[in-house]
């Protein structure tokens, strides 16, 4: 099979730390181009400041990754989508849920596919923490994840506008893991954000959830961690206690390492991303976003100091 020509739209810190290398280890794929309006993208890649030009003068392309901040994702995908290119979408796969649902239908209507890449959903512990899962009741989730945002978001100022999701950028990894391991619906019971009086989107956030049995999930994200960093899940059930932590990539149960796994998420995405493109299959699975969307719904705003990237 010829390599699956693909752009990267939105050469910024993901694309640069994640996506270039996993394309480029990947034989599956040939980098063809790069799209950034303020970027002068990489040595030797055809690169263009918008899709619209890349569209319009090629190279041609067969699929696009989207790497850009949410707000912008949805137009870029649609007209993508309305070349018959596949598109894999970064997390989060939009800005509102409509958006991920029209893309959607439009890719369905075009025979194209659509990925909405949950990259923590790849990490090593979360496949044999769901079978584990599987085979007990759960009684109580502790969700912990905070992180500094100076240091994983420095000079975004796109994090903290509408649209951008504030410390649920980085929360939606944890709902995404949840959702993949808890095997029944969940719903948000509050919310309390948390929102700097100088910024639209929450520094904090705590979240209260259930399982639809009954289970507690409770949950805290927090953008103002500074020294070590937390990304953990604790379930604890009727046989037995498990340990999600480093984001998924290390896995406890009963307080023994089972797995200390290093990162090869994107790797892992992107060849699921070639098995979707050879049946042409979508892949889109908006409830973590659902949960981010319910919590802001009910949500009660507390207003916070106000804080300096
Ligand atoms: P970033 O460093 O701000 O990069 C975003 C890039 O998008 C910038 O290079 C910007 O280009 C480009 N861009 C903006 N509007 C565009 C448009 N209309 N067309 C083409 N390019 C456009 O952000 P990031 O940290 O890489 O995050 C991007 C996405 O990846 C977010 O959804 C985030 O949640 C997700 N993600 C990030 C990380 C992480 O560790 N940072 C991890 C996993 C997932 P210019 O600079 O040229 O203006």
């Amino acid at each position: 099979m010829d390599p699956i020509r693909i752009a990267i739209v939105g050469i910024g810190k993901i694309a640069r730390d994640q996506h270039v290398p996993a394309i480029r280890g990947n034989g599956a794929f040939s980098l063809a181009a790069t799209v950034s309006p303020h970027d002068a993208g990489l040595p030797g890649v055809p690169h263009h400041a918008s899709l619209d030009a890349l569209l319009a003068q090629g190279p041609a392309v067969d699929a696009v990754a989207l790497c850009t901040p949410p707000q912008v994702r949805y137009d870029l995908a649609a007209q993508a989508l309305s070349r018959g290119a596949h598109v894999f979408l970064e997390k989060p796969p939009g800005a509102t849920l409509a958006e991920v649902e029209a893309l959607k239908a439009q890719a369905d209507k075009v025979g194209a596919t659509l990925f909405a890449a949950w990259h923590s959903r790849f990490a090593a512990g979360v496949a044999p923490a769901r079978a584990w899962l599987a085979e007990r009741r759960i009684e109580k989730v502790s969700i912990v994840w905070r992180e500094d945002v100076r240091v994983w978001h420095p000079g975004q100022a796109w994090i903290w506008q509408p649209g951008g999701l504030g410390v649920f950028d980085p929360g939606i990894n944890a709902l995404s893991i949840l959702t993949e391991i808890v095997g029944e619906p969940i719903t948000v019971l509050s919310a309390e954000l948390e929102v700097p009086s100088n910024k639209q989107a929450p520094i904090g956030a705590t979240l209260g959830m259930a399982t639809a049995s009954g289970a507690a999930i409770d949950t805290v994200f927090d953008w103002r961690q500074t020294g070590p960093q937390t990304w953990d899940i604790a379930v604890e059930t009727d046989k037995g206690s498990l340990l999600l932590s480093e984001g998924g990539n290390t896995l406890r149960l009963d307080g023994e390492v089972q797995m200390k796994a290093p990162d090869e998420e994107y790797p892992s995405m992107y060849r699921r991303f070639v098995d979707l493109v050879e049946t042409r299959a979508i892949d889109a699975d908006t409830a973590p976003l659902r949960l981010v969307a319910d919590a802001f719904l009910c949500g009660r705003h507390c207003p916070t100091a106000s804080f300096e990237d």
